[in-house]
């Protein structure tokens, strides 16, 4: 047995022996972390446990309709104790931002995840980081814990999924992603209603914000940068949470293999967003700096000024790419 199904187990056992689960959801939440953990959330309770789900930041409205939303609590809202503290798609104890009050009235923690940068700062730690999505790490452990899917599992599981592998289009993406996502479509899911939801339900407000951070891209090469600025903010009137997905933009022209977004939201930090098309581990850069990852997707927050950042990142990616 090697130490990863060793780990699997663990926390298969772990869970199955839970009567009261607290589940955190990391900072800024995406369609993973949420997905991942109302589907969780929702197999715990099926199999007859308490299971609360608190997050530290609020869920964005085009993720409100994953089954389960309506319920999550904000940080510091839960009341009572629980046995076992779950973390599903958080790489570092430090993305929990302010659940740890929530987390000092539960028990040990299970830490599942797909980064490869994750920090096993659980009591059992069970990381597999060639899944596409923690989806898929979750959609096994639903499964060996004995619930059989239903509609609401399967539309977590397929949130998590469809956005952490960009629809589909990722390196990570196997054969194996896409067999787990036709068994959920076979469960009522369907993509059409989800795209809707998720990604053509934008406000006017982030469309602006994008032209806007438009303006500032550049390409150099197989490098390519964009900014987002409190100005920029102010006038389009975009939600700092709007800026996921703009990375998008600078990733998406020819040639670029490191992609980066600047988000200075104006608290004196500012949130970089990497991304790379196939070479370079933008991982490690953001690890350097502070954050976390994939190899194709990672992310770091610099408490300095945008031209400051813009050189810290922009440096250590030029030397990437030599
Ligand atoms: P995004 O650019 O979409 O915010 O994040 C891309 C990936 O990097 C995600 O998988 C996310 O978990 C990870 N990531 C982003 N920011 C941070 C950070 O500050 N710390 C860590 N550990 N991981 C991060
Ligand atoms: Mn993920």
């Amino acid at each position: 047995m090697t130490s990863r199904s060793r780990d699997r187990r663990r926390i298969v056992e772990r869970l199955g022996a839970a009567s009261r689960v607290l589940l955190v959801l990391h900072v800024r939440p995406d369609g993973d972390s949420i997905g991942s953990t109302l589907a969780m959330a929702r197999a715990l309770r099926v199999l007859g446990k308490a299971a609360e789900v608190v997050a530290p930041d609020p869920i964005p409205p085009n993720l409100a309709f994953v089954p389960g939303a309506d319920r999550v609590v904000g940080a510091g809202a839960t009341r009572g104790s629980f046995d076992t503290a779950l973390f599903l798609d958080c790489a570092s104890l430090d993305r929990i931002g302010g659940a740890t009050a929530d987390l000092e009235r539960a028990g040990p923690i299970l830490n599942v995840d797909h980064h490869s940068s994750n920090q096993r700062y659980g009591a059992v730690n069970y990381i597999e980081p060639h899944a596409a999505a923690c989806g898929e790490v979750t959609y096994d452990l639903i499964r060996a814990l004995g619930v059989a899917l239903d509609p609401e599992i399967a539309m977590g599981l397929y949130v998590a999924i469809v956005t952490d592998t960009g629809s589909f289009r990722y390196q990570s993406v196997t054969a194996r992603t896409h067999r787990i996502a036709a068994q959920l479509l076979g469960l009522g899911v369907r993509p059409a209603e989800v795209g809707r939801q998720v990604w053509d339900s934008r406000t006017l407000a982030s469309v602006r914000l994008e032209a806007a951070a438009l303006t500032t891209l550049v390409q150099e090469g197989e490098l390519a940068w964009m900014d987002v600025t409190p100005p920029m903010l102010a006038e389009s009137g975009a939600a700092a949470y709007e800026t996921e997905g703009l990375v998008n933009l600078p990733r998406s022209l020819e040639g670029v293999e490191v992609a980066v977004l600047f988000s200075d939201e104006g608290r004196g930090e500012v949130r970089v967003s990497l991304r790379s098309a196939r070479r370079v581990d933008v991982s490690a850069i953001a690890v350097r700096l502070g954050g976390g990852g994939h190899a194709r997707a990672a992310g770091c927050t610099l408490r300095m000024s945008l031209a400051q950042a813009h050189d810290a990142v922009l440096t250590a990616a030029r030397a990437a790419l030599r």
